[in-house]
């Protein structure tokens, strides 16, 4: 099993952190790839939770290495929190975290600028969690951000910050009537980290790629959701990066032939935090319901999610962008309780039944859902020791998606700690 790679079938939080961790000490590596610390994956074991906002989950597994890649973009205050945290949990992090030296940087500005643009855009708004992550990507691409490896050369990295942020300066203010930044006490702060940082700084492809040469398996831990994908989501409510297979690749430095696996988190409903597009939302009481039986507030913002029945069009959609050869259900314990349950099957846009997702947004904002309904289930799953302990309904409910996506059902999440898992014969 060289790699495999844990992707959010939906618009995220489907509950990726608890399967990643479950899998974890099945392997030798967990990679994170794109995105930044706007991810929030919780992991809860006995009394303990712990929110990871950056660090792959396999850092609570003796023997496990974590990779930051350089697809991700990286706040080096937010990184070097979460390592303090993680420490005085008693769990070691050095030897055992890779940062990659090609990884983008979020500065301060990056998060001014995020604000300052969401509260220009007003009703438009994409609703971002204002870390700055869109921002420090389109440096990127425009080639003027700011990267680990040159965090650890003082001399250069005050030069460097000290033009960026006087270019960021005359927008903030020019642009957005934002206040200026000091570039001075921005600079002293973050020429600090190189000794922090340093540690952990390495080559992560070559070591990614050389772990695999040695015959050793890893874990790619997409964050967010494909149907977030900045090309193949719902432009232009999504996120910077790719949480898609392909991203997993360009955002480690390895090849598509080492991926071997490929499993996508659905949870058994649908949620959606922020704006854009989301056919199957309901905004009536089941969709309460379902916001207070699921504990439907975001990990890092504590924004409520909107609520959905699941969705089979965008799940057609998303399992054939990434390849899922397998599904792990999520939160199905979350539904019982509900007499009947609804599933999407197809959409109707002006009068025509279709069961192909559009992504261009006007069309999808016309999509009606087309539902079946099945039978509801009831009772508490949480201690179901085999899938066929699950009510009859629930294994319909379970077998009626699979047949659906044509993909066969692998884990099945029966509540939130990580006991409380399935994994199917
Ligand atoms: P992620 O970003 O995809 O990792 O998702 P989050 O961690 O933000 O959200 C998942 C939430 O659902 C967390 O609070 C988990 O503890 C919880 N969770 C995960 N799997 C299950 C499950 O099968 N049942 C229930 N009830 N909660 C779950």
């Amino acid at each position: 099993m060289p790699v495999s790679v844990v992707i959010g079938a939906q618009w995220g939080d489907e509950g990726k952190g608890k399967v990643v961790d479950l899998l974890a000490p099945q392997v030798d590596v967990v990679a994170r790839y794109q995105g930044g610390a706007n991810a929030g994956h919780t992991i809860m074991w006995g009394d303990e939770t712990f929110v990871l906002h950056l660090i792959p989950s396999g850092i609570f597994h003796d023997g496990t290495s974590c990779v930051i890649g350089n697809g991700v973009v990286i706040d080096p205050a937010a990184i070097v929190e979460e390592i303090r945290q993680i420490e005085a949990l008693g769990y070691p992090v050095e030897d055992r975290l890779k940062i990659s030296h090609n990884a983008h940087l979020i500065m301060p500005y990056h998060k001014a600028l995020d604000q300052a643009r969401e509260r220009w855009r007003d009703a438009e708004a994409i609703g971002t969690t204002g870390r700055g992550i869109g921002p420090a990507y389109v440096d990127k691409f425009a080639r003027s951000g700011i990267r680990v490896v040159d965090l650890l050369d003082r001399d250069g990295l005050r030069k460097k910050l000290t033009a960026a942020i006087e270019e960021k300066n005359d927008i903030l203010s020019a642009v957005y009537g934002s206040e200026r930044l000091d570039v001075d006490a921005i600079v002293d702060e973050y020429v600090e980290f190189d000794q922090l940082i340093d540690p952990y700084v390495t080559d992560t492809s070559a070591f990614l790629n050389d772990a695999l040469a040695q015959g050793q398996s890893v874990l790619a831990e997409g964050a967010q959701g494909a149907l977030l994908d900045v090309d193949h989501g719902t432009y232009p409510y999504v996120t910077s990066s790719h949480p898609t297979s392909g991203g997993a690749c360009t955002g480690l430095g390895i090849p598509p032939t080492a991926i071997d696996r490929i499993i996508g988190i659905v949870k058994a409903y649908s949620t959606r935090v922020g704006n854009g597009p989301f056919p199957t939302e309901l905004t009536d009481e089941t969709g309460d319901w379902l916001r207070a039986e699921g504990h439907e507030f975001g990990a890092t913002t504590g924004r409520p999610r909107r609520c959905g029945w699941l969705d089979l069009v965008a799940l057609n959609y998303t399992s054939r962008l990434n390849g899922f050869t397998e599904l792990a259900i999520t939160k199905l314990d979350v539904m019982a309780g509900l007499d009947e349950i609804q599933v999407c099957t197809a959409y109707e846009i002006d009068g025509k039944t279709t069961t192909r997702f559009p992504t261009d947004l006007r069309t999808l904002s016309r999509a009606r859902p087309v539902y079946e309904t099945l039978p509801g289930f009831s009772g508490d799953m949480k201690e179901a020791a085999t899938v066929a302990d699950l009510p009859k309904a629930a294994q319909s409910y379970l077998q009626f998606v699979s047949d659906h996506l044509n993909v066969p059902i692998t884990t099945i999440g029966t509540g939130p700690k990580r006991e409380q898992t399935l994994v199917a014969a």
